[in-house]
């Protein structure tokens, strides 16, 4: 069986170290494998809609974005299709015949959709195009017939693995049953924010962009919570729930300490010695800096090129686009004609030659 990678990102803002951790270095890891056989990476924003859909022109310009933090993070449109999922009806087609797979109390229950909901305060209710966004996903997953599905932990409750069960057992073995891979670093499933919020969100405001220049991460880095009850030097620090340390758990790599902080020789090292007390917060959040432009530097540098070149980048968008469109009408004709309303294309029924 083919090794088939899908996910995405809404366009609701720029893309940030979250999406990093959480999904995007996998998925440039997981290209560079050379393991997979088809790549789809999409720009989710009819889903985007289901929440913005009084601001068409935030989730418009934001497609842009998206692409361009894709290119710049390593995506390669030569090895991965990159494209917009409102240009591809058969997904929406795909979505209409899972409704009838799930039921209102299911999606009630999922802890997803409850805590996205509660992130939102959705003043006239909860848009029924936003309560069922999971069924959507599971629409987008399986028009690929996704093997592989890399995520943050915020999305890994869902039920496309339901649906696709269902829908083989009714209708006769047609879609496939993908495996959500989650980071397999504790720290990088759902990276909190810069206010020490549970999680780094484009709609919390409490973001390092990946496209955010070199003093405003440094800004950023030395306003960031710590530990409250750490207010001097020698006091004993809390490493737990410190975003700095989450942070470093994310992000250090071999050869960080080598080259920033070479009189710890690992995490734990420095660690300890928070926890000890003598270690300063400032000289930590340094560390932190010096790690995250590391990493970043490379991925604002390319951003640059690619800004320069945007139609170019539409193109790109555009011929993902065309191949992903194509993938899907394929599992679209199996998935009408293993639910017998493939009428016209049924010589059997017309009873023609
Ligand atoms: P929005 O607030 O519009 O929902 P978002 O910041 O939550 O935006 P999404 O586009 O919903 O971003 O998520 C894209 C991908 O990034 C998903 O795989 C999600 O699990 C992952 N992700 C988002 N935020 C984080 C985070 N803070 N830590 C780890 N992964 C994250
Ligand atoms: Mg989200």
């Amino acid at each position: 069986m083919s090794k088939i990678i899908l996910t995405g990102d809404r366009p609701t803002g720029r893309l940030h170290i979250g999406h990093y951790v959480g999904s995007l270095r996998r998925r440039v890891e997981l290209q560079n494998s050379g393991d997979f056989d088809e790549i789809y990476i999409m720009i989710a924003d009819a889903q985007a809609l289901t929440d913005n859909f009084k601001h068409p022109e935030k989730v418009r310009s934001n497609i842009i974005q998206v692409a361009l933090d894709y290119l710049s993070a390593g995506l390669d449109p030569a090895k991965s299709n990159l494209f917009i999922q409102s240009q591809i009806p058969e997904l929406t087609e795909l979505t209409f015949y899972y409704m009838n797979l799930v039921t209102v109390a299911r999606l009630q229950r999922n802890p997803t959709v409850k805590a996205e909901i509660q992130l939102r305060s959705f003043e006239n209710g909860i848009p029924v195009g936003f309560f069922t966004y999971p069924i959507s996903q599971a629409a987008d997953i399986t028009a690929f017939k996704a093997t592989t599905v890399p995520v943050g932990e915020d999305q890994e409750p869902m039920i496309e693995r339901e649906i696709v069960r269902k829908f083989n057992s009714i209708y006769g073995e047609t879609l496939v049953e993908p495996e959500i891979l989650l980071p397999d670093n504790e720290a990088s499933m759902r990276l909190p924010g810069t206010d020490g919020k549970a999680k780094m969100s484009k709609s919390l405001g409490n973001c390092i962009y990946l496209s955010d220049d070199e003093e405003t991460v440094r800004k950023k880095v030395m306003s960031m919570f710590t530990d409250p009850g750490h207010l001097q030097v020698s006091d004993p620090g809390k490493v737990e729930g410190n975003t700095v340390f989450t942070y470093l758990d994310a992000f250090v790599e071999d050869g960080d300490f080598d080259n920033f902080l070479p009189e710890y020789k690992n995490l734990d090292e420095l660690k300890d010695h928070y926890r000890r007390g003598g270690l300063g917060d400032v000289k930590v959040k340094k560390f932190l800096n010096n790690v995250l432009q590391e990493r970043l530097t490379p991925i604002r540098e390319r951003r640059k090129e690619y800004e320069k070149q945007i139609p170019y980048v539409y193109d790109i968008l555009r011929q993902g686009t065309e191949a992903a469109e194509a993938k899907a009408a394929v599992t679209l004709d199996e998935v009408r004609a293993s639910m017998k309303i493939n009428y016209f294309d049924d010589k059997e029924l017309i009873g023609a030659e």
